[in-house]
């Protein structure tokens, strides 16, 4: 298929993998950012072919494990209130929070329907004139950006029944705080795909500038993670950090503009609570006061009680990099896709998922 094939050659793939090999001297370990490429890599097998001189550690990057309990909680209470719809994409569903899921609200009675897309929310709130419909936002600056043109939607439709939780986060500063935390020692960044496509390669260079470590943008197809790779080995061993590009069929040094022009129209940046690395500033998207009038948090102030995290449950440990799922007591043991015990094991971007899914059955 063209387009996909193209990016799977095996040949091409055996001449990087022996590039790889040829380059790495040093002992280094890159952390791929993003959960979409935590599942790329074990779907390709990608971590065995690579040589033992390099190692692939998961990060972040999944939307849905770094949401706090705190805010599943909250968004959880909200979705309890009589008269609400709640819609969420279809992964937050089952994430356990302190006292249930959106999915035990839901047999209780709470009427959480799952959508596909904002346009399908601000449907639900057309339809439902009489009921006030929230939108879970949970993502990156990937989702954002449909997250605050759905707002200008219902503002220039005069919906007044449609309401945004926004739980949204940004990467770059995430980065920074597992960095800057130094328990995990990293010689580079895989930097996200889809996310770089909104807010462009250049968002990465503080990671050479002021860590000395290499960033390599990369696309989801095996080679182009491994490019990404021979790109990070390459500026490793030449001891000259910087960032390259190694997803140029969908990233340009700017971005986006239109989509950060919309971002910034309707959100502004401010602190968010992320599992994991707690309270990170700078990391989150709230809604401008001009737009306060959506924000479910402003509309439908709730206590959810005190905050209980799933014993046992290492997914902040894993989501630093501290850690691999295998290492957590709970995996393939009482924590499986079918009973997660903790959102990585519960989303499709989970790096405890794909260890899962992919992984050796006996680790
Ligand atoms: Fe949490 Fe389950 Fe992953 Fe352990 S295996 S860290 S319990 S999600």
């Amino acid at each position: 298929m063209k387009y996909i094939d193209e990016f799977r050659d095996p040949q091409l793939a055996r001449k990087l993998l022996a590039d790889i090999q040829a380059h790495s001297k040093q002992r280094v370990r890159f952390m791929e950012f993003c959960g979409g490429h935590t599942h790329a890599i074990f779907r390709h097998g990608l971590r065995q072919m690579l040589p033992p001189t390099v190692e692939l550690r998961s990060g972040p990057g999944c939307p849905v494990c770094v949401t706090a309990s705190t805010d599943l909680d909250r968004a959880i209470a909200m979705a309890k209130n009589p008269g609400v719809i709640m819609a969420t994409f279809g992964d937050m569903l089952k994430v356990p929070g302190s006292y249930g899921s959106l999915q035990t609200a839901r047999a209780e009675g709470a009427d959480v329907r799952v959508v596909y897309s904002t346009l399908d929310a601000l449907q639900i709130a057309r339809d439902h004139p009489k009921q006030a419909v929230i939108f879970l936002g949970v993502g990156f600056e990937t989702t954002a950006p449909t997250i605050a043109a759905s707002i200008l939607e219902a503002e220039a439709g005069g919906l007044d029944n449609f309401y945004v939780l926004s739980l949204h986060k940004l990467t770059p500063p995430a980065t920074r705080a597992i960095l800057d935390a130094g328990e995990v020692r990293l010689a580079g960044i895989i930097g996200p795909g889809h996310v770089t496509t909104v807010i462009g390669s250049r968002a990465w260079e503080f990671l050479p500038r002021d860590y000395g470590v290499p960033c390599a943008v990369a696309g989801f197809e095996p080679l182009d993670i491994l490019r990404a790779v021979a790109a990070m080995v390459e500026m490793v061993e030449s001891g000259q950090p910087g960032v390259v590009n190694a997803y140029s069929r969908g990233v340009r040094p700017e971005g986006n503009r239109t989509a950060l022009g919309i971002m910034r129209r309707v959100f502004e940046v401010g602190e968010a609570e992320w599992r994991g690395l707690g309270r990170v500033p700078a990391s989150g998207l709230a809604l401008r006061p001009e737009y306060a009038r959506f924000d479910a948090a402003l509309a439908f102030p709730v206590d959810p009680g005190p905050t209980r995290e799933p014993a046992g449950c290492r997914c902040g440990d894993v989501l630093r990099g501290v850690v691999e799922p295998p290492d957590c007591p709970l995996f393939r043991r009482t924590c499986t896709p079918a009973q997660p015990v903790g959102p990585c094991m519960v989303s499709a971007e989970g790096a405890c998922a794909a260890w899962y899914r992919y992984g050796e059955a006996d680790v």
